[in-house]
Protein backbone atom coordinates (compact mmCIF):
# COMPACT_ATOMS: atom_id res chain seq x y z
CA UNK A 1 0.00 0.00 0.00
CA UNK A 2 1.51 3.45 -0.96
CA UNK A 3 -1.68 5.30 -0.31
CA UNK A 4 -2.12 5.15 3.53
CA UNK A 5 -1.56 7.69 6.05
CA UNK A 6 1.72 7.58 7.64
CA UNK A 7 1.18 7.35 11.31
CA UNK A 8 3.03 10.31 12.89
CA UNK A 9 5.86 8.92 15.98
CA UNK A 10 4.30 7.62 18.31
CA UNK A 11 4.37 4.58 21.27
CA UNK A 12 2.41 2.43 18.71
CA UNK A 13 1.76 -1.17 20.05
CA UNK A 14 3.59 -3.81 18.25
CA UNK A 15 2.27 -6.96 17.80
CA UNK A 16 3.52 -10.18 19.63
CA UNK A 17 3.71 -13.67 18.66
CA UNK A 18 1.35 -15.56 20.40
CA UNK A 19 -0.79 -12.65 21.15
CA UNK A 20 -4.92 -11.88 19.73
CA UNK A 21 -5.64 -8.71 19.61
CA UNK A 22 -9.49 -8.46 19.23
CA UNK A 23 -10.41 -4.68 17.18
CA UNK A 24 -13.57 -3.17 16.26
CA UNK A 25 -13.61 -1.88 12.19
CA UNK A 26 -16.22 0.49 12.53
CA UNK A 27 -19.49 0.65 10.75
CA UNK A 28 -18.01 0.52 7.31
CA UNK A 29 -15.94 3.51 6.17
CA UNK A 30 -12.95 2.85 6.43
CA UNK A 31 -11.93 6.34 7.24
CA UNK A 32 -14.16 5.15 10.57
CA UNK A 33 -10.90 2.69 11.81
CA UNK A 34 -8.73 4.31 14.71
CA UNK A 35 -5.54 4.27 14.58
CA UNK A 36 -4.44 1.45 16.80
CA UNK A 37 -6.75 -0.44 13.95
CA UNK A 38 -4.58 0.62 11.34
CA UNK A 39 -1.40 -0.05 13.05
CA UNK A 40 -2.88 -3.57 13.90
CA UNK A 41 -4.01 -3.91 10.24
CA UNK A 42 -0.27 -3.30 9.13
CA UNK A 43 1.37 -6.04 11.31
CA UNK A 44 -1.23 -9.02 11.51
CA UNK A 45 -0.33 -12.32 10.14
CA UNK A 46 -3.51 -13.74 9.88
CA UNK A 47 -7.35 -11.27 9.72
CA UNK A 48 -9.94 -13.41 11.27
CA UNK A 49 -12.93 -11.04 10.21
CA UNK A 50 -17.32 -11.17 10.31
CA UNK A 51 -19.24 -10.57 7.98
CA UNK A 52 -19.97 -6.59 9.15
CA UNK A 53 -16.58 -5.99 8.40
CA UNK A 54 -16.42 -3.97 4.71
CA UNK A 55 -13.64 -5.82 2.40
CA UNK A 56 -12.31 -3.07 1.18
CA UNK A 57 -10.65 -2.76 5.06
CA UNK A 58 -8.59 -5.88 4.50
CA UNK A 59 -7.02 -4.24 1.51
CA UNK A 60 -5.15 -2.61 4.77
CA UNK A 61 -3.58 -5.59 5.51
CA UNK A 62 -2.19 -7.18 2.49
CA UNK A 63 0.72 -9.00 4.44
CA UNK A 64 -1.82 -10.79 5.97
CA UNK A 65 -3.89 -14.00 5.61
CA UNK A 66 -7.67 -13.43 5.29
CA UNK A 67 -10.14 -15.69 7.30
CA UNK A 68 -13.52 -14.68 7.19
CA UNK A 69 -15.83 -16.18 10.20
CA UNK A 70 -19.27 -14.99 9.37
CA UNK A 71 -22.29 -15.40 8.06
CA UNK A 72 -23.13 -14.46 4.70
CA UNK A 73 -24.84 -15.36 1.20
CA UNK A 74 -26.16 -18.16 2.55
CA UNK A 75 -22.86 -19.91 3.82
CA UNK A 76 -23.15 -21.57 7.13
CA UNK A 77 -22.25 -19.50 9.72
CA UNK A 78 -18.87 -20.24 11.86
CA UNK A 79 -20.16 -21.00 15.62
CA UNK A 80 -19.16 -19.06 18.07
CA UNK A 81 -17.01 -21.39 20.15
CA UNK A 82 -15.52 -22.87 17.09
CA UNK A 83 -14.02 -19.02 16.22
CA UNK A 84 -12.90 -18.32 19.48
CA UNK A 85 -10.81 -21.83 19.65
CA UNK A 86 -9.56 -21.26 16.00
CA UNK A 87 -7.84 -18.00 17.20
CA UNK A 88 -6.64 -19.66 20.18
CA UNK A 89 -4.70 -22.71 17.78
CA UNK A 90 -3.43 -19.41 15.56
CA UNK A 91 -2.40 -17.72 18.76
CA UNK A 92 -0.55 -20.88 20.15
CA UNK A 93 0.82 -21.44 16.44
CA UNK A 94 2.73 -18.38 17.12
CA UNK A 95 0.53 -16.13 14.66
CA UNK A 96 -0.09 -12.25 15.49
CA UNK A 97 -3.96 -13.18 15.26
CA UNK A 98 -6.25 -9.77 14.26
CA UNK A 99 -9.91 -10.53 15.54
CA UNK A 100 -11.59 -7.79 13.46
CA UNK A 101 -15.26 -7.03 14.00
CA UNK A 102 -17.74 -4.52 12.99
CA UNK A 103 -18.64 -1.43 14.90
CA UNK A 104 -16.99 -2.29 18.66
CA UNK A 105 -16.00 -5.36 19.24
CA UNK A 106 -17.84 -4.96 23.21
CA UNK A 107 -21.32 -3.66 21.70
CA UNK A 108 -23.55 -6.50 20.92
CA UNK A 109 -20.50 -8.17 19.19
CA UNK A 110 -19.60 -11.08 21.66
CA UNK A 111 -16.24 -9.69 21.66
CA UNK A 112 -16.48 -10.12 25.71
CA UNK A 113 -17.28 -13.96 25.38
CA UNK A 114 -14.26 -14.21 22.56
CA UNK A 115 -11.82 -12.70 24.87
CA UNK A 116 -12.95 -14.24 27.85
CA UNK A 117 -12.60 -17.43 26.06
CA UNK A 118 -8.98 -16.21 24.90
CA UNK A 119 -8.01 -15.45 28.34
CA UNK A 120 -9.37 -18.97 29.60
CA UNK A 121 -7.05 -20.33 27.48
CA UNK A 122 -3.98 -18.54 28.39
CA UNK A 123 -4.28 -16.36 25.05
CA UNK A 124 -3.05 -12.91 25.91
CA UNK A 125 -5.06 -10.19 23.95
CA UNK A 126 -5.09 -6.65 23.72
CA UNK A 127 -9.01 -4.90 22.90
CA UNK A 128 -9.34 -2.08 20.73
CA UNK A 129 -12.54 -0.30 20.47
CA UNK A 130 -14.20 1.00 17.54
CA UNK A 131 -16.90 3.20 16.52
CA UNK A 132 -20.56 1.25 17.16
CA UNK A 133 -22.62 1.78 14.32
CA UNK A 134 -25.17 2.90 16.83
CA UNK A 135 -24.07 5.68 17.39
CA UNK A 136 -21.82 6.54 14.12
CA UNK A 137 -23.77 4.58 11.49
CA UNK A 138 -26.63 7.43 13.13
CA UNK A 139 -24.22 10.49 12.95
CA UNK A 140 -24.12 9.45 9.36
CA UNK A 141 -27.61 10.05 8.98
CA UNK A 142 -27.53 13.38 10.41
CA UNK A 143 -28.81 12.08 13.68
CA UNK A 144 -26.93 13.00 17.01
CA UNK A 145 -27.64 9.98 19.77
CA UNK A 146 -27.93 12.37 22.36
CA UNK A 147 -29.07 16.14 21.64
CA UNK A 148 -29.98 18.55 25.22
CA UNK A 149 -33.29 19.32 23.73
CA UNK A 150 -34.40 15.75 23.06
CA UNK A 151 -32.78 13.16 25.93
CA UNK A 152 -31.05 12.97 28.68
CA UNK A 153 -29.92 9.03 28.27
CA UNK A 154 -30.43 6.59 25.17
CA UNK A 155 -30.70 2.72 25.32
CA UNK A 156 -28.84 0.53 23.04
CA UNK A 157 -31.31 -2.51 22.56
CA UNK A 158 -30.78 -5.83 20.53
CA UNK A 159 -33.78 -6.69 18.46
CA UNK A 160 -33.09 -10.53 19.53
CA UNK A 161 -31.44 -12.76 21.62
CA UNK A 162 -29.60 -15.65 21.32
CA UNK A 163 -32.65 -17.94 20.87
CA UNK A 164 -33.71 -15.70 17.77
CA UNK A 165 -36.48 -14.05 19.23
CA UNK A 166 -36.72 -10.15 20.08
CA UNK A 167 -35.27 -10.71 23.85
CA UNK A 168 -38.05 -11.80 25.93
CA UNK A 169 -35.96 -10.81 29.18
CA UNK A 170 -36.12 -7.17 28.11
CA UNK A 171 -38.50 -5.04 30.10
CA UNK A 172 -40.02 -3.04 27.32
CA UNK A 173 -42.37 -1.00 29.24
CA UNK A 174 -39.52 -0.15 31.50
CA UNK A 175 -37.26 0.40 28.36
CA UNK A 176 -39.90 2.58 26.80
CA UNK A 177 -40.84 4.73 29.89
CA UNK A 178 -37.32 4.95 30.67
CA UNK A 179 -35.60 5.93 27.82
CA UNK A 180 -36.63 9.34 25.48
CA UNK A 181 -34.34 7.69 22.43
CA UNK A 182 -33.98 3.99 21.77
CA UNK A 183 -31.15 2.66 19.32
CA UNK A 184 -32.04 -0.69 18.44
CA UNK A 185 -29.47 -3.03 16.84
CA UNK A 186 -30.39 -6.46 14.90
CA UNK A 187 -34.34 -5.21 15.39
CA UNK A 188 -35.13 -5.82 11.27
CA UNK A 189 -36.65 -9.35 11.76
CA UNK A 190 -38.87 -9.01 14.56
CA UNK A 191 -39.58 -5.35 13.75
CA UNK A 192 -43.58 -5.96 14.08
CA UNK A 193 -43.00 -7.62 17.18
CA UNK A 194 -41.36 -4.83 18.48
CA UNK A 195 -43.13 -2.46 17.03
CA UNK A 196 -46.10 -3.45 18.80
CA UNK A 197 -44.42 -3.85 22.45
CA UNK A 198 -43.21 -0.26 21.95
CA UNK A 199 -46.82 0.81 21.21
CA UNK A 200 -48.56 -1.19 23.88
CA UNK A 201 -45.70 0.31 26.36
CA UNK A 202 -47.29 4.36 25.38
CA UNK A 203 -44.95 5.30 22.72
CA UNK A 204 -46.82 7.41 20.33
CA UNK A 205 -47.34 5.93 16.80
CA UNK A 206 -46.75 9.63 15.30
CA UNK A 207 -43.13 8.95 17.38
CA UNK A 208 -40.29 9.87 14.94
CA UNK A 209 -38.32 6.72 13.82
CA UNK A 210 -35.41 6.31 11.28
CA UNK A 211 -33.47 3.19 10.32
CA UNK A 212 -30.10 3.87 8.75
CA UNK A 213 -28.85 0.66 6.66
CA UNK A 214 -25.73 -0.22 5.36
CA UNK A 215 -24.82 2.84 7.76
CA UNK A 216 -21.23 4.73 6.68
CA UNK A 217 -21.08 2.62 3.19
CA UNK A 218 -21.78 3.57 -0.55
CA UNK A 219 -24.93 1.90 -0.06
CA UNK A 220 -26.25 3.53 3.18
CA UNK A 221 -30.05 4.76 3.04
CA UNK A 222 -32.64 6.10 5.40
CA UNK A 223 -35.70 5.69 5.69
CA UNK A 224 -37.75 8.72 8.10
CA UNK A 225 -41.11 7.23 9.27
CA UNK A 226 -43.01 6.73 12.44
CA UNK A 227 -43.41 4.15 15.14
CA UNK A 228 -46.66 3.71 13.41
CA UNK A 229 -46.15 3.35 10.37
CA UNK A 230 -42.61 1.73 10.27
CA UNK A 231 -43.49 -1.90 9.81
CA UNK A 232 -45.22 -1.25 6.40
CA UNK A 233 -43.02 1.41 5.36
CA UNK A 234 -39.78 -0.90 5.87
CA UNK A 235 -41.85 -3.37 3.64
CA UNK A 236 -42.76 -1.08 1.13
CA UNK A 237 -38.66 0.22 1.59
CA UNK A 238 -37.47 -3.23 0.45
CA UNK A 239 -34.44 -2.13 3.04
CA UNK A 240 -32.67 -5.05 4.28
CA UNK A 241 -30.16 -5.26 7.33
CA UNK A 242 -27.84 -4.39 8.58
CA UNK A 243 -29.72 -1.44 10.24
CA UNK A 244 -30.10 0.52 13.17
CA UNK A 245 -33.26 1.96 14.25
CA UNK A 246 -33.76 4.77 16.28
CA UNK A 247 -36.87 6.14 17.57
CA UNK A 248 -37.32 9.25 19.35
CA UNK A 249 -37.47 13.01 18.43
CA UNK A 250 -33.64 13.30 17.68
CA UNK A 251 -34.65 11.92 14.32
CA UNK A 252 -35.98 15.60 13.60
CA UNK A 253 -32.61 16.80 13.69
CA UNK A 254 -32.02 15.09 10.16
CA UNK A 255 -34.42 18.08 9.02
CA UNK A 256 -31.06 20.03 9.57
CA UNK A 257 -28.02 17.86 9.92
CA UNK A 258 -28.51 15.61 7.11
CA UNK A 259 -24.69 16.91 6.39
CA UNK A 260 -24.58 13.91 3.74
CA UNK A 261 -27.79 15.78 1.29
CA UNK A 262 -26.36 18.95 2.11
CA UNK A 263 -22.90 18.11 0.36
CA UNK A 264 -24.94 16.99 -2.28
CA UNK A 265 -26.50 19.90 -2.57
CA UNK A 266 -29.72 19.91 -0.96
CA UNK A 267 -30.85 22.60 0.78
CA UNK A 268 -31.53 21.72 4.80
CA UNK A 269 -35.36 21.14 5.34
CA UNK A 270 -36.01 22.48 8.91
CA UNK A 271 -33.66 24.53 10.14
CA UNK A 272 -35.44 24.33 13.68
CA UNK A 273 -37.12 20.99 13.13
CA UNK A 274 -37.67 21.01 17.39
CA UNK A 275 -39.47 24.56 16.60
CA UNK A 276 -37.56 25.76 19.34
CA UNK A 277 -37.85 29.40 17.64
CA UNK A 278 -34.35 30.50 19.06
CA UNK A 279 -30.77 29.83 18.17
CA UNK A 280 -29.43 26.16 18.81
CA UNK A 281 -27.03 27.97 21.52
CA UNK A 282 -27.73 30.80 23.54
CA UNK A 283 -25.08 30.48 25.42
N1 LIG B 1 -20.49 -4.58 17.24
C1 LIG B 1 -21.37 -3.94 16.29
C2 LIG B 1 -22.77 -4.50 16.35
C3 LIG B 1 -22.85 -5.95 15.95
S1 LIG B 1 -24.47 -6.57 15.99
C4 LIG B 1 -21.35 -2.44 16.52
O1 LIG B 1 -20.83 -1.98 17.54
O2 LIG B 1 -21.84 -1.70 15.65
C5 LIG B 1 -24.94 -6.43 14.32
C6 LIG B 1 -25.93 -5.29 14.14
O3 LIG B 1 -25.25 -4.05 14.17
C7 LIG B 1 -26.65 -5.30 12.82
O4 LIG B 1 -27.74 -6.19 12.80
C8 LIG B 1 -27.11 -3.87 12.76
O5 LIG B 1 -28.21 -3.65 13.61
C9 LIG B 1 -25.92 -3.14 13.33
N2 LIG B 1 -24.98 -2.67 12.31
C10 LIG B 1 -23.68 -2.96 12.21
N3 LIG B 1 -23.12 -2.30 11.17
C11 LIG B 1 -24.11 -1.57 10.61
C12 LIG B 1 -24.17 -0.67 9.51
N4 LIG B 1 -23.10 -0.37 8.78
N5 LIG B 1 -25.35 -0.08 9.23
C13 LIG B 1 -26.44 -0.34 9.96
N6 LIG B 1 -26.45 -1.19 11.00
C14 LIG B 1 -25.30 -1.79 11.33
Amino acid sequence: MTNTPDLPAFAWPQMEPGWVWLCGAGPGDPGLLTLHAANALRQADVVIYDALVQEAILDWAPQAEHVYAGKRGGKPSAKQRDISLQLVDLARAGKKVLRLKGGDPFVFGRGGEEAQTLIQHDVPVRIIPGISAGIGGLAYAGIPVTHRDVNQSVTFVTGHDQSGNTPGSLDWDSISKGSQVLVIYMGMKHIAQIATKLLDAGRGSDEPVAVVTSATTSDQRVLETTLGAMVDDIAKSGLQPPAIICVGKSVLMRQVLDWQGMALGQRPRNLDPLGRGRPAETA
